[in-house]
């Protein structure tokens, strides 16, 4: 009898620590990231600024906030320009700053705030979307899904200006799609002299061609017309799959059906099993739903969601949690149909680091398909090495760039996104420019490329590698440029050694 009575006290002691395990060890980790996940990143020194990596700072002369009325804002920008000429001032152009290598700075130069000029309308067909290129996605999209219409092709998240999209030319879960330069119809572009130009395909295709993915130095886009895509329910299905079997299942499940809209892999960053799972998310177009299309939620910040992925920052366990909970439920719990304005209208305040003394870094690499399997061995090996904390890791499709002169998509690719935490400091640098170097001549190795709007770790020789037709590019930017009116960190870094010695 006793026996029993013991047994069934174990029992239920191992009950209760087993409901700990599963419940109460998740909940307390989760708990005490909530608690330490306060703001404390300190503002930028007076007289300078700085982007989203935090290690671009630099002093400037003035920011200059581009007035919201166009005909007040293009009468005024065209004097800047004049006057920066005549003073021998630099000029760079701000978004949203999310590019990571002073990409918007000019060091002692003026720097124009495009964010305030973001007026938009659209066609009368809905086809056609007329923006000032200081608007947001989160400001564009709920516009258009006024009108049951959405953006074609742009990132992941939505924090991005119309103007620094164009300029990086971005890409994002649009599958079967080439980067944004595709989608769109025509620029105005105000130019170092003072003119304002209309591109397209058929009016000065050549600075149609540089402005898109120029990074801002043929000029400041003022306007842009981009076609639009029908908002539409999708429906979301996951696949589990070991990821040197991505690429294969990719091209299966989306090349092989029309109705796939949207695709990504993402890939697991614990420690055990360390980049050899994947989840591939598909989206469908789900024509058969007939009820009606739903109300864009307000931008939420999904405390829970981000709890989840900040968890993870210096912890393996949080890795496992959040691959386990991902892998169970998917990112958004519950849900099996999605709107696709919900699904791109996305902050990413909703996982940034919020630590000063830390700072969230994204790389990008670009392999062909059968490439990406040899690619994904080589960073399993390479970041180890570097002792930098690899958060997430996603995969995109990325097909061939016919629009931009400077282009990583010159074949159809598979997009390897990588988010790192970074401490704020000498060594973590060092470490990360040594990694990213590494990574980067593997890429090459695969026939591929490296994203440009990230840190600039890249030594000019890698940017060359990547970029076959950087000489050019710079060449050009002096045709339209001769005095370096438009410059910034990236130029002075990449483009300026290769201007001929007499410039
Ligand atoms: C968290 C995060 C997630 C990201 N996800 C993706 C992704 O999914 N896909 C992807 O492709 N990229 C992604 N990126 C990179 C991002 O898309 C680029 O850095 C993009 O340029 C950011 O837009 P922005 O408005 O912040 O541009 P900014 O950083 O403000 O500017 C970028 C460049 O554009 C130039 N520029 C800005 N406005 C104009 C203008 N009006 N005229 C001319 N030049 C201009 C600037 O001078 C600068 O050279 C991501 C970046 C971050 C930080």
């Amino acid at each position: 009898m006793k026996k029993i009575v013991r047994f069934s006290r174990l029992l239920k002691l191992s009950i209760v620590v087993a409901i700990f395990i599963a419940l109460g060890v998740p909940a307390l980790h989760l708990v005490a990231t909530a608690v330490h996940d306060q703001n404390s990143i300190t503002a930028v020194a007076t007289e300078h600024v700085d982007d989203a990596s935090r290690l671009s700072s630099a002093r400037v002369q003035e920011v200059w906030q581009i007035p919201a009325a166009p005909q007040a804002a293009e009468q005024q920008l065209i004097e800047l320009l004049a006057r920066a000429q005549r003073e021998k001032l630099s000029v760079s152009i701000a978004g949203a700053r999310h590019s990571m290598g002073g990409h918007t700075i000019a060091a002692d130069g003026i720097v124009i705030d495009m964010l305030p000029f973001k007026a938009m309308k659209l066609s009368a067909d809905g086809r056609v979307l007329t923006v000032q290129a200081g608007a947001l996605w989160d400001e564009v999209i709920p516009f258009l899904n006024e009108h049951g219409r959405s953006v074609a092709i742009m990132q992941s998240d939505s924090s991005f200006s119309v103007g620094g999209s164009l300029s990086a030319n971005v890409h994002g879960w649009q599958a079967k799609r080439a980067p944004i330069a595709s989608s769109v119809k025509s620029l105005r572009l105000l130019i170092a002299d003072g003119r304002i130009l209309h591109c397209s395909r058929e009016e000065n295709p050549e600075l149609f061609s540089l402005a898109l993915g120029g990074y801002g130095l043929f000029g400041i886009i003022l306007e842009a017309q981009l076609w639009t895509v029908a908002n539409q329910w999708y429906q979301v299905e996951r696949y589990s799959i070991p990821a040197a079997h991505l690429a294969k299942v990719m091209h299966k499940v989306v090349d092989g059906d029309a109705s796939v809209e949207m695709a990504y892999g993402r890939l697991r960053v614990a420690e055990q099993s360390f980049l050899e799972d994947a989840i591939l998310t598909v989206y469908r177009n789900a024509d058969g739903i007939t009820q009606p299309l739903p109300t864009l939620e307000p931008v939420s910040l999904d405390p829970l969601k981000r709890t989840v992925f900040r968890s993870s920052v210096g912890s393996d366990y949080g890795k496992r949690l959040r691959w386990n909970l991902e892998s169970a439920f998917g990112e958004k719990i519950g849900a099996s149909i999605v709107s696709r304005n919900q699904l791109l209208n996305s902050p990413v305040a909703l996982y940034s680091n919020r630590q000063d003394e830390q700072t969230d870094i994204l790389h990008e690499y670009f392999v062909p398909a059968d490439q990406l399997a040899e690619f994904l061995k080589q960073m399993g090996q390479i970041i180890p090495q570097h002792g930098l904390d690899l958060l997430n890791v996603t995969l995109r499709d990325v097909r061939k760039d016919s629009d931009t002169f400077l282009r990583y998509a010159d074949q159809n690719m598979i997009a390897v996104v990588m988010l790192f935490s970074q401490a704020r400091t000498e060594a973590a640098e060092e470490s990360m420019q040594q990694m990213t170097a590494e990574l980067i001549d593997a890429s090459l190795k695969a026939g591929g490329r490296y994203y440009l709007p990230y840190r600039p770790h890249a030594s000019v020789e890698q940017f060359l590698q990547a970029y076959p037709q950087a000489a050019e590019f710079a060449a050009l930017k002096l045709t339209y440029d001769p005095n370096e009116l438009f410059s910034n960190q990236f130029y002075l870094r990449y483009l300026r050694p290769l201007q001929a010695p007499s410039q």
